[in-house]
C-alpha cells in the first residue's frame, strides 16, 4: 500500500520496494551494488541526471518536489541470507541518502546499522549533506567506508542557482572536516565542477578539510539536460561567468598546484581500498 503525505514543498510517498540492492552498471560499474533508500530527491539540483530516470513525465517535471521512501528497505536487507562481506556498495546512485527527510526517518541510518552489524561491505556514501555527520558513530563501525561529499563551487551565488535547496558549501566542507577528525576516509567530489570564483583559495579550502581524495569533472552544459524550468538560469550563468571547457581546464590546472593528486572523471569514482 502507498501512503502519501506533504512535508513543506515535498510530496512524500511511502511505498514498498521489490529490492534494495541493484547490480551496478555504467558510470559506477566498478562497484558490485548500488543501494538507494529513497527514490527521488528533494535537493532538486538543476543538473541532476537522476531526474531523467524518473518513471513518468510528471515525476520528471516535478523533480525536487517529491521523494519516495522505500519503507521496507530495512526488512529486505534483514531477509538477505548471503552476507555482503567484501562486496562494494555505492550509496546512492539516484538519490541523496541524507536528503532532508532522512533527518526525521533515519532510514539510511537503520540500513547502515544493519550493514555494519551483519555484512561489513566496502561502502561508499555519496552525499551533499552535513547530516551524514550524525551517523559518525555507525560509520566508524565499518572496516571499509568512504564518504564522498560533493562540493561543486566556492561561490554561494552559483550554488543557489544549481543546488537551490542543498546545504551551503561551507557546511559541507565543515562536515568533511568532522568526518576526517573522526578517523573516517573522505573524498571531495567536485562533480560537476561549476563556475569557481577563486580556484587557488578553493583548492586550499578543500585540502584543509583533511579529505583523502579529490575528484573533479567538467560539466558540459551544451550536452546536458536540466531539470524542468531550470535550464535558462543555469545556461545564463554559464555565459555570464564564461564557463567553458577552456575555463574549466585552466581552473583545474591552478587547483592541481595545491591538489597534485586530483583525480578526474569516472576513474576517480572507482573504489581504492587499503
Ligand atoms: S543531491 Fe544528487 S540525487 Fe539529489 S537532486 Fe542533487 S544530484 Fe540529484
Amino acid at each position: 500500500m502507498t501512503t502519501i503525505t506533504q512535508i513543506g514543498h515535498s510530496r512524500v510517498e511511502f511505498k514498498p520496494s521489490k529490492s534494495i540492492l541493484t547490480r551496478s552498471s555504467g558510470y559506477i560499474g566498478t562497484f558490485d551494488y548500488t543501494l538507494n533508500p529513497y527514490g527521488g530527491c528533494t535537493f532538486g539540483c538543476t543538473y541532476c541526471y537522476a531526474a531523467f530516470f524518473a518513471r513518468t513525465e510528471t515525476l520528471k517535471a516535478e523533480w525536487g518536489n517529491w521523494v519516495q521512501v522505500k519503507e521496507n528497505a530495512l526488512d529486505l536487507l534483514k531477509k538477505r541470507r548471503r552476507p555482503l562481506n567484501g562486496q562494494t556498495i555505492y550509496m546512492s546512485s539516484v538519490t541523496d541518502p541524507y536528503q532532508p527527510i532522512e533527518k526525521e526517518l533515519e532510514l539510511t541510518r537503520a540500513i547502515l546499522e544493519e550493514l555494519a552489524a551483519y555484512h561489513q561491505p566496502r561502502l561508499v556514501i555519496q552525499t551533499r549533506s552535513p547530516l551524514v555527520t550524525r551517523d559518525i558513530d555507525v560509520l566508524t563501525q565499518f572496516q571499509h567506508v568512504q564518504i564522498n561529499m560533493t562540493v561543486t563551487t566556492d561561490d554561494e551565488a552559483v550554488r543557489r542557482v544549481f543546488e537551490p535547496t542543498c546545504p551551503s558549501n561551507a557546511r559541507r566542507l565543515e562536515a568533511v572536516q568532522r568526518l576526517h577528525q573522526a578517523g573516517l576516509r573522505t573524498c571531495i567530489t567536485m562533480t560537476p565542477l561549476l563556475p569557481v570564483r577563486d580556484p587557488q583559495q578553493f583548492a586550499e579550502a578543500v585540502l584543509a578539510t583533511g579529505a583523502d581524495k579529490f575528484v573533479v569533472q567538467h560539466f558540459h552544459a551544451s550536452e546536458r539536460r536540466f531539470v524542468a524550468g531550470t535550464g535558462n538560469a543555469a545556461l545564463d550563468l554559464f555565459e555570464e561567468r564564461r564557463w567553458t571547457a577552456e575555463t574549466y581546464a585552466r581552473v583545474v590546472m591552478i587547483m592541481r598546484q595545491t591538489l597534485p593528486d586530483l583525480w578526474e572523471g569516472q576513474a576517480g569514482f572507482a573504489p581504492v581500498w587499503d
